[in-house]
């Protein structure tokens, strides 16, 4: 296979073109290219030779991600994406907009192996890792096609971003590089399960990006009933990862808290909320939980999650209900690529 040229970063690239024997400022132009004019092919690049350009498509390739779909909200304008990558994996991304910016949330892996209780981008399994560029790749093709500048970029899609770490890695190098988009790493937030070693490693790296952790439940076991990565790392050790990510970059940690009906929403369940949160600068986000068909769990009412809310609130916790957008289209997570995914399956069938 050719080499993937959009997932180096600055610096290597310009090895990468010395090594072919081109001058480093043409690395430079083909990264603003890549990174900047964003562009998908290399007959785009006009102002290389018409042999570099050759060489350069000879050697290597930029594998764009491929627009199958795309819905727009009547609703609040949020748009879904539904990708395909250059071996036929397909991945969603959604764009939302508000009054402080566009924000795209994007996917880091095809599937997931994560296995949570209430999401529907794991009931396939894990695919794949996505590379730096394809997670590039679907930010990029969002700007191109609005033509408006993406200011924030939540990794919050389909996958488990710290279980793709390097790629993880390397893409918030090169999104938040000077000599491409040069998006501020305090717009950028990665979602994760609570892989505690990553988590540590993550803070190492000393970025400036947001840390929010998947909380879902108070205690050790009510975690475990939804997700299976509490069975390898407890809770304590979760809670003293995000506390080292805080110490080391000094950036609050959010928790994000699935509510099911039922099950994680009762005043117990504030009671011990507000035991772990309160001692922590942190913030709470409560998502009332998205209904996935091939899963059962139901959603508090508007009411009980106001309710939750206020009391949590009222012991000092910093906490906000997210907004709910789009939900006139394929609005749960993972739900548009699960969608196609059936309707493959059914059209195979017949
Ligand atoms: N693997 C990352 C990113 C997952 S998606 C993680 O686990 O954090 C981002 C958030 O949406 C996670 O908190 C995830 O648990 C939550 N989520 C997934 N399915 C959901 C659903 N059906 N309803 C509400 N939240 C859901």
């Amino acid at each position: 296979m050719k080499k993937d040229i959009r997932s180096f970063g600055y610096n290597e690239l310009k090895k990468e073109m010395e090594a072919i024997g081109e001058k480093s400022f043409r690395a430079g132009q083909i990264y603003d290219w890549l990174h900047v004019k964003l562009a998908d092919h290399f007959d785009e690049m006009t102002n290389l030779s018409l042999k570099l350009r050759e060489k350069l498509s000879e050697e290597y390739e930029i594998f764009p991600v491929e627009l199958v779909e795309r819905q727009i909200s009547k609703i609040d304008g949020t748009n879904k994406f539904l990708f395909r990558l250059y071996d036929g994996n397909m991945v969603e991304s959604v764009l939302m907009r508000y009054r402080h910016g566009n924000s795209v949330c994007i996917s880091s892996q095809a599937g997931c192996r994560m296995g949570c209780a209430f999401c529907a981008s794991t009931i396939g399994g894990l695919k794949r890792n996505l590379t730096p560029s394809e997670m590039l790749g679907q930010i990029y093709h969002i700007q191109k096609i609005t033509q408006e500048r993406v200011a924030n970029v939540v990794i919050m899609g389909t996958g488990e971003p710290l279980d793709n770490y390097e790629n993880f890695v390397k893409f918030i190098h090169i999104l938040t590089d000077e000599h491409g988009l040069n998006i501020s790493q305090r717009n950028v937030t990665v979602s994760t399960c609570g892989i505690v070693p990553r988590i540590r490693d993550l803070a190492e790296e000393k970025f400036q990006i947001t840390l929010a952790l998947s909380l879902h439940g108070s205690t050790q076991e009510k975690r475990r009933q939804l997700m299976p990565v509490a069975n390898k790392y407890d809770l304590t050790e979760v809670l003293s990862a995000c506390d080292y990510y805080f110490e080391k970059t000094g950036r609050r940690v959010t928790f994000e808290y699935s509510l099911v009906h039922g099950v994680n929403d009762t005043d117990e369940d504030i009671r011990e909320l507000t035991a772990i949160l309160k001692p922590r600068n942190c913030h709470l986000n409560l998502i009332p939980v998205n209904p996935v068909k091939e899963r059962d769990f139901v959603r508090p009412s508007r009411k009980n999650a106001l309710n939750f809310k206020n009391k949590l609130e009222k012991s000092g916790i910093n906490v906000t209900i997210r907004r709910e957008m789009g939900s006139d289209i394929d609005g749960a997570c993972g739900q548009l690529r699960r969608r196609y995914a059936e309707e493959e399956i059914t059209t195979d069938e017949t």
